[in-house]
């Protein structure tokens, strides 16, 4: 133990502790030759985490330290598992070439986690990759900000999160941007490590950062920096403190991890909530905008079903406008006016269509400008993309809506750099630049003169022997090549009379003469050069480009955006046209929803050859404000409350919507209480659940909000239950006057027409044929008379011997309602008690026989006679 002490580390494991220190709480991999090393305590969570061979290094000690490693050109792949995986993994690469006798250089270039990645094989194209920082004041925990970026896109946002609430908004808030990652101060982790964030299925952490991160001065002179202002005032951030902690904060994480200037992140835009339509978490999950709620997947949600994008930056757009829709009725109506002028003009719209299906991912290429990754391959999809552009922009040109005229103004001249990208690129080059080969024969002289002497060295050499023969006239002359002098003239001795003065002679071998020229050597010079020189050269060209296309990344995503927000409208458009949508009337000044045949967008096409059956809706805001709507299990109560729901999202977020018409008003929120759930994560029985649904819908309801409650109070005792679900009703009805949908199966509700005002019944209509039931999914006027529990149940297929009994338990319950359950259970002894009554003849006449007396032919008769006089009783 004494004797390992005094050993000391091997100099390559002393610099890698160097190295490793500042990197704590990350996985380091070390670049060592041809792969990246782990060691130590990284060794044995990643052998563990990508299932692979631990072994040892021998780093001076007595004991090996444990090493694992992955293959240089396969880090991306590894890079994607430990990142998905919420590692945090920098990469340390070597930096400059040692001498021999000194170590390599090394210098960690990135450090990338889970919300500043930009590798495609880690991105999914479909969704922004948000790293969200969150700041809570530590002293009041009453305000805070949320700032979020997607470094591969450049867009950068951030709101102020002050106010009533805190931790229901920054919850919602958080949801909504569904982010990768998550940065915050103490505070912010004290306040949010409570909600342990669900998004599509995933459990995001709140990782606590340095405090100094968020201090006013500093973060100030972070934005500063960073967007190379002479100060902050002006910015719409700079508004508010939280923000200007939270952004500085973001900006400074990124420097820290990504080591570099990242001039493509867009100014932070300060979303202000009002300009939006609020949608809580739970009404985000439970609507199924933009994934199910059951498995977290896109198909079966409003999404999959609108979604006609053609570009992943239009599929992103789409994605983000679902979660945010508009509040200002002119915004929306000048989205609508351009989705009509695209659903109106086929032409336009199928040929824009194919147009924007070859654009490429222009606003992720911008990241990749930025980080100097960008192949030549992906130049050329840059060059095919930017090819396009004129032609949309043609078409464009002709259109007369206000918001495809302002995309046509967006798309900005790129022809320069087009025409660039066309010039340097070779038209099929390699996917890296590892072996050269990517630039344009004929774009520089230079280049194509290295690549002639590399790919025609022979002739060269054969040419040069020409000149030589014939300037020296002797034929013999050969031009030959060896390891030890390279290329010289071989001459036969009978002939060194004829050797010009200007040849050096290096050999004399038996029958022959040796010699080199000045000409000959500076021809092997160049011709053992070539490779190096021209892939320098094509490195330098590379270089230039990159810095050209630099210099155009604020135009290039200008002109993503303008192609994103176009791509979103054409799928508004295909979709209204190909599900038979209908565009909705939208304003402010209008008082009453009323939506004609109504249909809900996703069930209508999982119905298979079933028609869907429409509903109408007319909610006012006078004597209809509340539906109660009663009926069955499965009579299609939910799907009615969702499809209304869902059209004034969709009328919201400028799409047409599933209904022969539509008359919306500007909402400014939708709520909804569906379903009971458990949510164990967040610590939450169902009942609680429910209740803190119930509790944010009470407290934030306006009388421009919609609320959905589908069944309230069902996860408590039935009295208990029935009271709040009835005092909920009186409180919507005279305190916050919102238009509300109310499903239940409190048949007790239904009295609350008439005693409440704006309270109107309505049940979905079955039709009953003998003991079952035909749903008719027709919503009438009039509640329910019954619930048809046990029909629902049968055919559900629950075992017919527990049906029938819980028909009979059913009986007694209506026959006897105040009785508790042991009465209705003793009711139960009583009649078969009565049923025995029946039979005692035949059971005293049973007792009687003795088997040990009789005969089998004896007992086959007492037993037919027996069964005779049952039945005879029955
Ligand atoms: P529960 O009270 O048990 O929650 P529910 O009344 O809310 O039931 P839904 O969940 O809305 O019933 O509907 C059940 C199923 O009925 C849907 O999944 C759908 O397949 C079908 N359905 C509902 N409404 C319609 C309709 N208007 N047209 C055709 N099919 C419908």
């Amino acid at each position: 133990m004494e004797k390992q002490n005094k050993k000391k580390l091997s100099p390559m494991m002393e610099h890698y502790h160097n190295i490793k220190k500042n990197y704590k709480d990350t996985i380091l991999l070390y670049r060592l030759g041809d792969f990246y090393e782990c060691f130590e305590e990284d060794a044995l969570i990643v052998s563990e985490a990508l299932d692979i061979v631990l072994t040892g290094r021998n780093c001076g000690l007595d004991e090996k330290a444990p090493m694992c490693g992955v293959p240089a050109h396969a880090l991306d792949s590894y890079l994607a598992r430990l990142v998905q995986k919420g590692f945090k993994v920098a990469i340390c690469e070597q930096t400059a070439r040692g001498d021999g006798t000194k170590l390599f250089e090394r210098e960690v270039l990135r450090v990338v986690t889970p919300g500043t990645v930009i590798e495609e094989t880690i991105l999914n194209s479909n969704s922004n990759n948000y790293l969200a920082c969150v700041y809570v004041d530590e002293k009041t925990k009453k305000s805070g900000s949320i700032a979020y970026v997607d470094i591969s896109t450049g867009e950068f946002f951030c709101l102020d999160i002050s106010g009533d609430n805190l931790v229901q908004k920054l919850n919602d808030e958080l949801v909504r941007i569904n982010p990768a990652e998550i940065i915050c101060n103490y505070a912010g982790k004290i306040v949010g490590s409570s909600l342990a964030i669900t998004s599509a299925g995933v459990v995001v952490g709140f990782d606590k950062i340095e405090e100094w991160y968020f201090d006013e001065l500093n973060a100030t002179n972070k934005i500063v920096e960073c967007f190379n202002l002479a100060s902050i005032h002006g910015l719409d951030l700079a508004q508010s403190d939280n923000n200007i902690r939270t952004c500085g904060a973001i900006l400074q994480y990124l420097k820290q991890t990504q080591k570099r200037d990242l001039s493509h992140l867009k100014l932070p835009k300060v979303i202000n909530l009002t300009n939006y339509m609020y949608l809580d978490s739970a009404t985000l999950r439970n609507l199924e905008l933009t994934a199910r709620m059951r498995d977290g997947k896109v198909k079966g949600s409003l999404l999959d079903v609108i979604d006609y994008t053609k570009t992943s930056m239009g599929a992103r757009r789409l994605k983000g406008a679902i979660i945010q829709p508009l509040q200002d009725e002119i915004e929306i109506n000048k989205r609508l006016d351009s989705v009509q002028e695209l659903f109106n003009s086929n032409i336009h719209r199928l040929t824009l269509s194919g147009l924007l299906s070859n654009v490429a991912d222009l606003e992720r290429m911008c990241s990749k400008i930025v980080y100097k990754t960008i192949s030549p391959k992906e130049c050329l999809e840059l060059y095919e993309s930017l090819k396009i552009l004129p032609q949309i922009k043609d078409i464009l040109c002709k259109c007369q809506s206000d918001g495809l005229k302002s995309i046509n103004n967006e798309i900005d001249d790129l022809s320069a750099i087009e025409k660039l990208i066309f010039d340097i690129i070779s038209p099929n080059p390699p996917a890296t630049t590892k072996d050269g080969g990517y630039i344009k024969t004929g774009y520089n002289e230079a280049l194509d003169r290295y690549r002639d002497l590399k790919d025609n060295s022979s002739e060269k050499i054969k040419k040069l022997q020409e000149v030589e023969i014939e300037e020296t006239g002797i034929k013999t002359l050969k031009i030959k090549y060896n390891k030890v002098f390279g290329y010289f003239i071989e001459i036969p001795s009978s002939m060194v009379e004829k050797v010009p003065v200007r040849y050096i002679r290096k050999q004399t071998i038996s029958n022959s003469e040796r010699y080199i020229t000045e000409e000959l050597k500076q021809l092997e010079e160049d011709i053992l050069n070539a490779q190096e020189k021209s892939h320098l050269l094509e490195a330098e060209i590379y270089s230039y480009l990159i810095n050209q296309l630099l210099n155009n990344v604020a135009y290039l995503q200008k002109c993503s955006q303008a192609i994103a927000e176009l791509d979103m409208y054409i799928s508004f458009a295909v979709a209204s046209d190909k599900n038979n949508y209908t565009r909705p009337q939208i304003s402010s000044k209008e008082h009453n929803l009323i939506i004609k045949e109504c249909r809900h967008p996703v069930v209508e096409q999982l119905l298979f050859g079933t028609p869907f059956v429409c509903n109408d809706v007319n909610l006012n805001d006078t004597d209809e404000r509340i539906m109660i709507i009663t009926g069955p299990n499965m009579a299609g109560k939910s799907t009615y409350m969702r499809e209304i729901a869902l059209s004034v999202i969709m009328a919201h977020i400028g799409c047409f919507v599933p209904a022969k018409s539509a008359r919306i008003p500007i909402m400014d929120r939708i709520f909804t209480r569906v379903g009971a759930s458990d949510d164990l994560s967040f610590g939450q029985s169902t009942f609680m659940v429910e209740m803190v649904e119930v509790a944010n819908i009470l407290n934030n309801a306006t009388n421009k909000s919609l609320i959905v409650l589908d069944e309230v109070g069902r996860g408590t005792a039935t009295y208990d239950g029935l009271s709040i679900a009835w005092s909920i009703m009186e409180y919507l009805s005279t305190t916050l006057k919102a238009k509300t949908l109310f499903a239940t199966h409190y048949f007790e509700l239904t009295e609350l027409e008439g005693m409440l005002d704006g309270v109107k019944n309505y049940r979905v209509s079955v039709k009953e044929i003998n003991d079952t039931i035909v749903f008719l999914r027709k919503i009438v006027k009039g509640p329910a008379n019954k619930s048809f529990g046990i029909q629902v149940a049968s055919l559900a297929g629950v075992p017919k011997v527990v049906t029938s009994k819980a028909k009979e338990i059913l009986k007694k319950l209506e026959a006897k309602q105040n009785l508790s359950l042991q009465e209705v259970e003793n009711t139960q002894i009583i009649n078969v008690v009565k049923e025995d009554d029946k039979y005692k003849d035949i059971i005293e006449e049973i007792k009687e026989i003795s088997p040990e007396n009789i005969t089998p032919i004896m007992a086959l008769q007492i037993l037919s006679d027996l069964v005779q006089k049952v039945n005879d009783k029955e």
